[in-house]
């Protein structure tokens, strides 16, 4: 595997205007070409900075992607800060310049004339064409060392990875890469990764990396092989030992996610989903109708913060006096009302304490009960969720979807 160094140019980087995800972006897309980022830069909209950062790339790193610094305004000496650490003039080149103004003319008005530097290059590099902005892209060779410069528009720089460089890496490498992804959920990272013990050692083939977002690790199965069939069969491999090894902590694949898993299954059986949300304010709500199509098994939702609410979706007053809104017996009178009133097939009832205020000495920030009701019957599961109000809802929210998903896939 080759390594790659990524050098992001933008004064507005540094200062924390923008947040560079153009490198996590980069690392993660370059795997799939065969490519590992070992080192990462991040330089202001300076010449010697930027020459700099391209001096040590090239020496430590077998290919360098620099993204940022080639629009038209003075700030941005990408172009220029590139042609000198070359060691060459920029050149204006009369293809770019054609096309510059064809692109200006195609929306109605004349090209600005700062817009010219854009149609120059270093001498003796290639255009990596845009066709989604006015900033090419740039293809030089240093001392054998491929140095893509590209556009830091997080769309224009994905454009032209996927369209040229990802394509002329992977044919230089001489392999082919599969990538699959396997969403899990209802474990946390650490414990994924010591069940999955040596098989994800760096330098394994394939490859399998782990990243995690509100509580879904997304593993990733990335397998190389000289032909296509070979790196297809070691990946399935990986996948067989992996829906073993994790069982039902697996819910989904690509970038699927509850959503998408439980829209399947309702859809498939013709039945629908309503939901009553304290303490998620409608994020299991959300989550579900994220998915295109949702409306065809999603029924209703609640936002139900009142006892008053809860007690027009049938919650006894006596269950809320007794035990309070945040108990058992209240989500599984939420969840059965929920059922009743919409007459969807599946009901969610989510009640909990977001923080930071709220707790008592029995009920601390954290305590969500997630009811889930069919005609099979309710279950309500208690959970403590740590953290701060906001990830405290969000992992109440997916944890009320994967408490669905589990009841409804048996
Ligand atoms: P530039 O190519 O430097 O003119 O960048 C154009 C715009 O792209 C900037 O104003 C930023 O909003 C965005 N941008 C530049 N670099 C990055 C980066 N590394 N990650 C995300 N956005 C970026
Ligand atoms: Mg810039």
């Amino acid at each position: 595997m080759k390594s790659a160094g990524i050098i992001s140019v933008g004064n507005e980087l540094l200062s924390g205007q923008t947040v560079d995800t153009n490198t996590a972006y980069l690392g993660r897309e370059l795997l799939c070409a065969d490519v590992q980022v070992t080192r990462h830069w991040t330089v202001p909209d300076d010449l010697d900075a930027i020459a700099e950062a391209l001096t040590l790339a090239t020496q430590s790193c077998s290919v360098v992607l620099v993204t940022g610094g080639l629009g038209p305004t003075d700030d941005d000496v990408t172009r220029q800060a590139l042609a000198s650490f070359l060691g060459v003039d920029l050149e204006l080149r009369e293809d770019l310049l054609k096309e510059l103004r064809r692109f200006f003319k195609s929306r109605g008005y004349p090209m600005p004339q700062r817009n010219e530097i854009q149609a120059h290059i270093p001498a003796g590099s290639q255009v990596i064409p845009n066709d989604r902005g006015t900033a090419p892209g740039i293809k030089a060779v240093f001392k054998g060392v491929p140095v893509y410069a590209m556009p830091g528009v997080p769309n224009e720089m994905k454009a032209m990875l996927d369209r040229v460089i990802k394509p002329e890496l992977l044919a230089v490498s001489g392999h082919k890469i599969v990538v699959k992804k396997l969403k899990c959920f209802g474990v946390g990272e650490s414990a994924l990764v010591s069940m999955l013990g040596r098989k994800m050692r760096r330098g394994r083939n394939p490859l399998i990396n782990c990243t995690v977002d509100l509580g879904v690790i997304t593993l990733h199965v990335i397998g190389s092989g000289t032909t296509l069939q070979e790196a297809e069969f070691l990946v399935e491999q990986d996948l067989v030992f992996l829906h073993k090894t994790l069982g039902d902590l697996v819910f989904g694949e690509a970038d699927e996610t509850f959503g998408h898993v439980i829209g399947r299954i309702l859809h498939e059986r013709h039945e629908t989903l309503a939901v009553a949300e304290s303490c998620t304010g409608g994020w299991v709500a959300k989550l579900i109708t994220d998915v295109p199509g949702s409306s065809g098994f999603f029924k209703q939702g609640w936002v139900t913060y009142s006892n008053e609410s809860k007690v027009q979706l049938g919650v006894p007053k006596k269950i809320l006096e007794t035990f309070g809104s945040v108990s058992e017996p209240a989500a599984e009178a939420l969840a059965l009302g929920v059922l009743k009133k919409s007459g969807a097939q599946h009901a969610i009832s989510v009640t909990g304490i977001a923080g930071p205020t709220g707790a008592t000495d029995s009920k601390p920030v954290g305590l969500v009960f997630i009811g889930t009701a069919s005609e099979q019957g309710c279950e309500v599961k208690k959970y403590l969720f740590t953290r701060d109000r906001a990830s405290i809802r969000l992992r109440a929210a997916q944890s009320a979807l994967h408490q669905l998903w589990k009841g409804i896939i048996l």
